[in-house]
Order: C-alpha cells, then structure tokens, then sequence
C-alpha cells in the first residue's frame, strides 16, 4: 500500500466495517462496566514508531476498532457519573457520521450554505426550546468553555468600548482590569476564559454569603455601583457539585439597575427551562446579555459541542471578524449569508450543526422534554434512597440531576468522613460498574454524579448506592 488514491474503491467496505461493529458496541454499553480490565496493554498495541510502509485501511480500521472498542472508556454508557456527560442519541450520533461523510466548511456561507443554514436553524431551535429571544445572535462552538470565551470576548468588546476602546483592534493595554462578579457556584471554565481573553482568571471576584457559595446580592450591589455599573455579572444556572443555580432573575435586576453585561453559565442547567417543574430556576435568563450551554452535556449530542447566545448579535462580529471595527450588521447577514467564523473564536471548524439538527429533528420538544423528566426522576430517586439510607448523608437538596451526599456509617467520627470518602471514591473508579469520583464540598469530600445521559434510568443509580454499600464494607470503616 503507498497512495491513499490506491484505496479509492475500498471505502465502503471500511465503513462497512465500522457500521457492523456500531450495533453490538452501542448494545454493550448498558451493562458493561465503565472500563475494561487490561486496557493499558491495549492500548500499546497502537503505540510505537510511525510505519514506513501503510498497512491499508482496511487493517489499520480494523486494529483501531478492536483496541478502541475494548481500551475506550465507556462514557457514554448510562453510569458514566463523574462529571457532567451525556451520550450520543441515536440520531445525534449518525449525524455526526453525516457531518463527517460530507465534510463541510462550515466557517464560510459561500463554502457550504447547508452548513450555515443549519447552524442557523438550530440556533433557532435551541432558542425556542430555552425560551431565550429569537433575536438573539449565536454560534456553535466546540465547548462550554469556548461558549465563555465567544460571551465573554462579547462583554469585553461592550465594556472596553464604554472606556472609548475598540479591544478587537487596540488591544487592552491601557485599559484598567475589568471587573467580574460572580457567586461561589462559578464553575473554573469561565476563569480559563477570562485567562484566555487576557483578563486574569484571578481578576474574578466572588460574592459569597455562604461556604456553599450562595450569592451575596447586597455586596455584589455595592460593588456594581463603585464602578458605574461598568463590570460584567457571571449568573450561573446548575453548578457541579449541587446542581443549585444563582437566583438568576434578582442578578438580572441588578445588573439591569446598574447597566452591567450579565452573563449566564447555563453548561447543563440551560435544561431546567424544558420542563415546567424546573423553569423557574432558569427565569431571568432571557434578559441575559450572554448565555452558554453545552452539548455535549444535557442535549446529548457527541464531543465536542456548545453554544454561545449573544443578545446583541453585532458584538459578536465585532469581538471575532477579522476586519476589525465593523461593528454595524453587513447588509448581506440578512438574507442568512452568515460567515459563522465571524461570530466566533474559531475559522475553520467542523459542521457540529448537522448532529444538532438530527437529534431536534428526531426527538422534538416533546423528546427531549421527556428525557429532562425522566432524569429529575432518576435523581430525585437517589436522592431518595440516600436520604432513608442509614450509612449515608444528603448535602444539599436535589434540585436539578445532580446528587451532592457522602457515606456516613454510624460511628465513624466526622474527623475521619473525608478520608473514608476520598478512599471510596477510589474504590468506586477503580471498579468501574459505576463511575463516580469525589469533590469537595464545604469541606466536605462528597460524591456528586450527575445524571443527563439519555440511557440512564433508576436502575443505574440504584446500583450506584448498591457498589458503595459493597466497596465500603470490603474497605472497612475501622
Ligand atoms: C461542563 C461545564 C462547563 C465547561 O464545559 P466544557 O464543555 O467542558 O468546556 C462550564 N460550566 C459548567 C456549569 C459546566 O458544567
């Protein structure tokens, strides 16, 4: 084999291949564990020097589909806790094969009007579906964090332009350090956004009353006012460790009082607005100025995929075109010619709409409403079985899909919980039936999974408390 233009026939029978071996993978994943013993050693069997000589497709597919399937963790598998992660729904996941089948440019309107028109379309969607304004700007981006960084690079255009500078251009040499305020519930991304707008991740500032974060709207306030309301107030709907959120209307009341850039981290928590027993939590959002919200999370598309919303549209192309001050719309963005590698961090970029489209396609409103609920249930349950547990202890109240508590054997002194916990934890990765590692919590090392895989049912989370009770008796509380 030497040319890759020899293979030009076989590659059907290489997907082919990749197809056939899709079905028993997926059908796996509810009842293998996490991680397969063993996978250190596979995975040396792709390691080693750059071969002269190719192998072809067909064995190199092969060898990776072998190795991968086995040597993979199995994160999009229903018990996959540990951080926020979602699977890929059936449809998503055959989207994103289609994105890679055609292979578009999807930066430029003129390189793949398919593209731009669905990456406009789903905006739309999501918008609808979140209930922000349909007059909102957007754009897909490939995370959370790279949502902050297209928001915040938005808020940082609007608050250097109130100091008479056109950051996009000028730079922010000269300019004083723009404030951000925060609660304690700010997750680390939007302090690695603001390291990578050049603004200091240790800039940020945190109103908390609490050790549990909780927002401290008076000192907030007094701070709002000291710098005319020139600051950039960061709302955060569904924090990791509780799932709690800010009280996101009264940071909208504030920041619409003293003029500031509000700012929503709505990663996973955007969610709670798709079903009535949750929206409350998520009122106030829709007078935000900037939002973001995975995909990769609750929507269940695969990696990578986020969105940022940006109420004034044209920030957006101020902040990322690459032609500087053009801060008033072209005409030619009206008629849906949208150059997205204008509205955002990156140029070239892959079609992450068409996975997006085909999942809210499938699924609809009423989908993934049903999915959101059967989550709320599933965590709600947990909630349950851990609160009538003897051996265990709820931290903060279940509010949204994620459950904050520690095992708690009676008898074992509060000196020695964290250590109990953090050994747990361990145990629990290591075993891989359930995946749910430790944090922090007020001290506290807790165990916090959260539940948005669309797989995911109450049996996953009972066996969760079933592993814990099994590991902590083989570990001992003595
Ligand atoms: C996951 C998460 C992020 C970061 O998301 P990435 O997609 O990993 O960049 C930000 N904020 C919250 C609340 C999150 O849960």
């Amino acid at each position: 084999m030497s040319d890759p233009f020899d293979e030009k026939d076989r590659v059907a029978p290489v997907l082919r291949t990749v197809a056939d071996a899709a079905g028993p993978y997926l059908e796996s994943l509810p009842t293998r564990p996490v991680h397969d013993r063993g996978r250190d050693a596979l995975i040396g069997e792709l390691e080693g020097p750059l071969p002269d000589k190719g192998e072809g497709a067909q064995a190199a597919v092969e060898r990776l589909l072998r190795v991968g399937a086995q040597a993979a963790t199995h994160s999009s598998g229903p018990r996959f806790f540990h951080f926020v992660v979602g699977g890929a729904t059936p449809a998503a996941m055959a989207g994103d094969w289609i994105t890679s089948l055609l292979d578009q440019v999807s930066g430029l309107w003129l390189a793949s009007p398919l593209a731009t028109r669905l990456e406009t379309t789903v905006l739309e969607w999501l918008k609808d579906l979140f209930g922000l304004p349909a007059s909102f700007g957007g754009v897909v981006t490939p995370s959370a964090t790279l949502a902050h960084v297209t928001g915040l690079a938005a808020a940082r255009s609007w608050w250097a332009e109130g100091h008479g500078v056109d950051v996009s251009a000028e730079g922010l040499a000269g300019l004083p350090v723009m404030p951000v305020f925060s609660s304690g519930l700010v997750h680390a991304s939007t302090r690695k956004a603001l390291q990578i707008l050049g603004c200091g991740r240790d800039t940020l500032r945190v109103f908390a009353r609490d050790d549990a974060g909780a927002v401290d709207l008076a000192a907030m306030e007094r701070a709002l006012a000291a710098v005319d309301g020139r600051a950039v107030v960061v709302a955060n709907l569904g924090d990791v460790n509780t799932g709690g959120s800010d009280p996101i209307e009264a940071l909208a009341d504030l920041a619409e009082r003293h003029g500031a850039w509000l700012h929503v981290d709505g990663a996973f928590g955007m969610f709670a607005a798709v079903s009535p027993r949750t929206a409350h939590l998520a009122r106030g959002v829709e007078r935000a100025n900037s939002v973001t919200v995975d995909g990769h999370k609750w929507l269940n598309v695969p990696y990578d995929t986020g969105f940022s919303f940006v109420r004034d549209r044209a920030r957006l192309r101020q902040a990322f075109g690459a032609w500087g001050a053009a801060y008033l719309e072209q005409p030619s963005t009206g008629d849906g010619r949208i150059d997205y590698n204008t509205y955002g961090p990156e140029s070239s970029r892959r079609a992450r709409a068409l996975p997006i489209w085909a999942t809210l396609c499938a699924y609809g409103r009423d989908g993934y409403r049903a999915m959101v609920e059967r989550h709320l249930d599933v965590a709600a349950r947990l909630g349950e079985l851990v609160e009538r547990a003897p051996d265990m202890e709820l931290l903060a109240p279940v509010q949204l899909c994620v459950v904050c508590f520690r095992y708690r054997p009676p008898g074992v002194p509060e000196e020695r919980l964290n250590e109990l916990n953090a050994r747990l934890g361990e145990a629990l990765l290591a075993d891989g039936r359930v995946y749910a590692g430790t944090t922090s919590y007020r001290g506290m090392t807790a165990f916090r999974p959260a539940m948005v895989n669309w797989r995911t049912t109450e049996a996953d989370v009972e066996l969760l408390v079933e592993v814990i009770r099994e590991l902590a008796a083989r570990l001992g509380t003595a």
